[in-house]
């Protein structure tokens, strides 16, 4: 039950966590004339540069998290990894926390997040949890092979996870996850990964963004297409799916489902015999973010209202804006990588004048880091792709 009043122009929020999500909630709150703070073990973050207070300490510095938090007036996370006695002290000194510490403590955890899919009744890929590497074997006789295996926790981007391909590779998967707790996935032959965004009010308003369509290399987002080329039905059910997971889950704030597409008619994959055996729709739950995800960067320029602004009007307890989406997008990520022969080329991409770069702030360019993304609206999504693409390129000469 929501038992505080809303914010009001001039209420504060505070962020745990200082990477570009934050930054992006930042500069969505400064004209609803809320502000925001931020905290983590970092100083200069891309939070930081644009918000009102950086305060630099350690998550274990029990202190100086209550401090932070008796100096705003609501809380929230822009990364679910933040130790679990953040929340409980946020709790603890009477701040709305959105989303609360119980939503973290399910996104988590692999296990966790998955069983509760489970036991909501949503749909979600097979697994199996796994605790040595006799659970691994019998793990792999019950859903056959290939499968995933992944670390429990703190697993993003393709991390801590590793394919199997026959069961004589158990031992070195078991090894590879160093003994810590897992869980073994069928390997799923999907045709698209796609997601929703969406966001749910203090008083359990919903509001999905448009599906999307996702595609990764090396596991870390690229591009995001949106609306995603699927049918009206499968649209409407990842998003009616998402409202049960969020009303189910209690969350108040912005989270993204990110679900893999199942092909409609081909007996002969493996997602196919994954679906049948259990689940006559085509979409699969892999894993959820209770925050503003790179999938919904698009929203800033291509709706009526951004994921950053319903992440902030969620927080404050404000009614929800539009999630309308009002010109087909395209979103690339801009990775470290492309520092790799020096400074990128930016008037040249600043050139395509319906290029729309955002950059944040950080100052090492290691491979593989999200250094920034650009969304591209259009009059049509194929449009909108040709000059994201060329317009990433022309960074690189
Ligand atoms: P995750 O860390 O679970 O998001 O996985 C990262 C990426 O690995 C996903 O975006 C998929 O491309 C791929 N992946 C993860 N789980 C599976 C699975 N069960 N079957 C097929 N591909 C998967």
């Amino acid at each position: 039950m929501n038992r505080y009043p809303a914010l009001l122009p001039g209420g504060k929020i505070g962020v745990f966590g200082s990477g570009q999500l934050g930054r992006m909630l930042a500069l969505a709150a400064h004209p609803l004339g809320i502000r925001v703070h931020t905290f983590s073990p970092e100083s200069d973050t891309p939070t930081g540069q644009v918000c009102e207070k950086e305060i630099c300490a350690s998550y274990d510095d029990r202190d100086a998290v209550r401090a932070f938090v008796r100096g705003v007036d609501a809380v929230t996370f822009e990364f679910e990894n933040v130790p679990a006695h953040v929340a409980e002290i946020a709790a603890e000194v009477g701040k709305p926390v959105r989303p609360g510490g119980h939503v973290l403590h399910v996104a988590q955890n692999r296990l966790r997040e998955k069983s509760f899919f489970a036991d909501a009744g949503l749909p979600v890929t097979p697994f199996v949890p796994v605790q040595s590497l006799a659970d691994l074997q019998a793990a792999l006789a019950q859903l056959g092979t290939p499968a995933v295996l992944k670390t429990a926790a703190f697993g993003y981007d393709g991390k801590g996870q590793v394919k199997i391909d026959n069961p004589a590779q158990a031992g070195d998967a078991w090894q590879a996850m160093g003994g810590q707790p897992a869980i073994l996935e069928a390997f799923v032959l999907f045709e698209q990964e796609v997601s929703v965004v969406a966001a749910r009010g203090a008083d359990g308003t919903f509001a999905a963004f448009p599906l999307v369509e996702n595609r990764h290399v090396n596991h870390i987002l690229d591009v995001t297409i949106a609306p995603a080329p699927v049918s009206a039905e499968v649209a409407a059910e990842a998003q009616q799916l998402t409202r049960r997971l969020m009303d189910a889950l209690d969350v108040v704030g912005v989270l993204a489902v990110e679900l893999f597409l199942l092909p409609e008619k081909n007996p002969h994959t493996s997602a196919q015999s994954v679906s049948s055996a259990f689940y006559s729709g085509r979409l699969l739950i892999n894993e959820i973010a209770p925050r503003p995800h790179n999938s919904g960067h698009w929203t800033i320029e291509g709706a009526v209202t951004s994921q950053f602004e319903q992440q902030a009007r969620a927080v404050c307890g404000l009614p929800l804006g539009s999630s309308a989406q009002t010109r087909p997008a395209v979103m690339v990520n801009l990775l470290g990588d492309l520092w790799a022969q020096g400074e990128p080329h930016w008037a040249a991409l600043l050139a395509f004048p319906n290029a729309k770069l955002h950059l944040y702030g950080k100052s090492a360019a290691r491979p593989g880091r999200k250094m920034g993304h650009v969304t591209v609206t259009a009059k049509t999504v194929d449009e909108a792709f040709a000059t994201a693409m060329a317009a990433r390129k022309s960074l690189v000469g």
